[in-house]
């Protein structure tokens, strides 16, 4: 009988041990949280995006768990951080910016051209819009469908493996379509893909990249230069022209 006491105590003194004191300081999640506050308020607002669906995305996804792991320390800082195969995850100001240039609403179609990590994308199914990314290195690809299903994207976002050059034909037209490597030129294909009123934002040049807004009107393009940037080269059959 004395003995069934000490077992009880003892599981109860190991269960209050685990539940820490009260004071305990922020889970990570929450400094996590709090980091992706400050990220959006200085880094994203405090350059001019007012976009509210874009920033509300941006407060929300969880943009350390798109970076590998002896990144997670830098997730929020103001620049693009490495994903492996000298591939990059884009500047959060950048993601954000494109982002807004694309204007979509929910229920649009977006295609993304380079699937990187994957952050991009689920930026854009955050505002409800439906994400058709093509990646053109495979375990990219693998490890960025793996990372949106993980965080419940799945439903919003497909991920293929390919050159994203000749766009996704049987999906167009798109509301909206967002590239995230620099071709030298604007590739035909895409513009031929966006339907009347949507937009195209691209990095386009060699050296020297502008951020362009082309956008579909009824009598044909209409081209905006919006920023000098620097992006990955588009590989592929980019590279061949
Ligand atoms: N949007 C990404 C994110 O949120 O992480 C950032 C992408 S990174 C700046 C550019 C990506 O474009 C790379 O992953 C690269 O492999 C991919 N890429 C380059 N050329 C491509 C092409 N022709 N078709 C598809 N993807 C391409």
């Amino acid at each position: 009988m004395r003995r069934a006491v000490w077992v009880a105590l003892l599981v109860i003194g190991a269960c209050s041990q685990k539940s820490g004191p009260a004071h305990a300081g922020p889970s990570e999640t929450e400094s996590r949280e709090q980091e992706r506050l400050h990220m959006v308020s200085r880094q994203i607002e405090a350059r001019g995006v007012r976009d509210a669906r874009v920033l509300q995305a941006m407060r929300k996804v969880p943009r350390h768990r798109f970076v590998p792991g002896s990144q997670r320390g830098h997730a929020y800082a103001d620049r693009p951080l490495p994903i492996g195969h000298q591939q990059t995850i884009s500047q959060p100001y950048i993601v954000a910016l494109m982002s807004e240039l694309a204007a979509v609403k929910p229920g649009d179609t977006v295609l993304e051209v380079g699937t990187g990590s994957g952050y991009q994308a689920a930026v854009l199914a955050e505002m409800g819009v439906k994400v058709l990314s093509i990646e053109i290195i495979e375990p990219l690809a693998k490890h960025a469908k793996a990372t949106l299903s993980e965080l419940g994207y799945a439903k919003m976002v497909e991920v293929r493996h390919g050159d994203g050059y000749s766009g996704w034909p049987e999906h167009a037209p798109f509301d909206a379509i967002i590239v995230t490597a620099a071709p030298p030129k604007i590739p035909e294909p895409l513009k031929q893909q966006l339907d009347v009123g949507g937009h195209l934002v691209i990095p386009v040049g060699k050296h020297y990249q502008s951020l362009l807004r082309v956008t579909r009107t009824k009598k044909g393009f209409r081209e905006e230069s919006v920023i000098p940037v620097r992006f990955v080269p588009m590989t592929g059959k980019a590279q061949e022209r």
